[in-house]
């Protein structure tokens, strides 16, 4: 099927290097498309924050309003970004310090914990944010990753396995928040970005916007409409370059893609994925890209990673647990997997069709 629109957003490139962003914020200043002061046009800005490139479109108010809004949420993801750093030195890192010494810590929004551990039990523990030592292990803790440190062993692996960190290990009262296994280390990496777009797009509906789609680094919502327009925005394919498919949305909505091609390591010829499978401490293999469509960005993120890790085999019932209704994966060869309803929902651009798998109703 060809895709017959202009897209709004391509979902792009998630990590880029810290010396690459210097350059580009400094370009970014002046590449704020401010398309004149009307209310009929696409107000856009481009912003880093969260070790990615963020965008804003925002249409229905005047450039003044759209520029208020905006400085609003840059400040708030802003503070997001510190408080939940995994290891930049943040209240974050203060509270798993707290954790590893069986002592208890502060996290101010114990709303994103609480949210995480539903989540974690609905995914059957495959999200599971409380395995930040094996994130680390595998090296994932740094902006710019090494593929030439040498990969840990299994003995190192298994012990951190057979710790068992669980996000039920954590025990929260008010402020305060308790594990009973002090191997739990929090990382909301696959979890933090969509959280934060739900926030962002709560807040600019709260400061008078009803049109806009806010874009970190391919964790994508959108609520509203451009005049009688539908939002469209393209899906990166997983090859690194190009639109895998597009989809229209429809009214408040977060499309969020987990993938293996941004952020991996790849050491003596072989890539190693930053999602890990909390069963084995492994990185997840087999598929390139995951997308969940969902209302709610924290819900689509935490599926997007834990769908990766389902994989081929399990994606069905882990996605039917976890209440998502669109889902779409591409594989290591290119192959594209999709639920029914999702089949409906994305175009594909007509020089470029793949492989397609509808699976049955989800
Ligand atoms: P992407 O960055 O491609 O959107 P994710 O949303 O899946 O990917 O986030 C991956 C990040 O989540 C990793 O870099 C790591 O910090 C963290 N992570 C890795 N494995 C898991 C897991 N099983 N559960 C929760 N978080 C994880
Ligand atoms: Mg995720």
């Amino acid at each position: 099927m060809p895709v017959p629109f202009i897209l709004d957003i391509l979902i792009q490139t998630k990590f880029l290097t810290k010396t690459f962003m210097k350059k580009f914020i400094s370009i970014s200043i002046l590449f704020v498309l401010l398309l004149n002061g009307c209310t009929q046009q696409v107000y856009q800005k481009q912003f880093y924050v969260f070790g990615t490139l963020v965008g804003v479109s925002i249409w229905g108010v005047s450039t003044e309003e759209a520029d208020t809004a905006v400085d609003v949420i840059i400040k708030d993801l802003q503070l997001m970004h510190h408080q939940w750093h995994a290891w930049d030195p943040s209240p974050l890192t203060d509270l798993n310090q707290a954790m590893a010494t069986g002592k208890s810590g502060i996290l101010t929004d114990t709303a994103l914990l609480i949210q995480a551990q539903q989540l974690y039990t609905l995914s059957d523990g495959l999200f599971n944010p409380a395995i930040g030592q094996l994130i680390s292990l595998w090296g994932f803790h740094k902006d710019d990753l090494s593929h030439t440190q040498a990969l840990p062993s299994q003995k190192q692996i298994s012990a951190l396995v057979a710790l068992n960190p669980r996000m039920d290990d954590i025990q929260i009262e008010n402020n305060q928040v308790l594990s009973h296994n002090r191997a739990v280390q929090l990382d909301f990496g696959a979890f933090a970005k969509g959280y934060a777009i739900d926030r962002a797009i709560k807040t600019l509906r709260q400061l008078g916007i009803q049109n806009a789609i806010i874009n970190a680094g391919g964790n994508l919502k959108a609520m509203g409409k451009k005049g009688d327009t539908s939002w469209v925005i393209g899906i990166r394919h997983p090859s690194g370059s190009g639109i895998l498919g597009g989809v229209v949305l429809n009214g408040e909505e977060s499309v969020i893609t987990s993938g293996n091609y941004e952020r991996f390591r790849e050491y003596q010829g072989v890539r190693y994925s930053h999602i890990i499978d909390p069963r084995t401490g492994n990185p997840a293999k087999g598929l390139s890209s995951v997308t969940v469509i969902a209302q709610s960005g924290a819900l689509a993120d935490a599926a997007s990673t834990a769908l990766t890790i389902a994989g081929l085999k399990d994606w069905h019932r882990i996605a039917r647990q976890m209440g998502i209704k669109y889902v779409m994966l591409v594989d290591d060869a290119g192959i594209v997997y999709v639920n029914p309803a999702m089949a409906k929902r994305v175009q594909f651009p007509a020089e470029q069709v793949p492989t397609i798998v509808v699976s049955e109703p989800l």
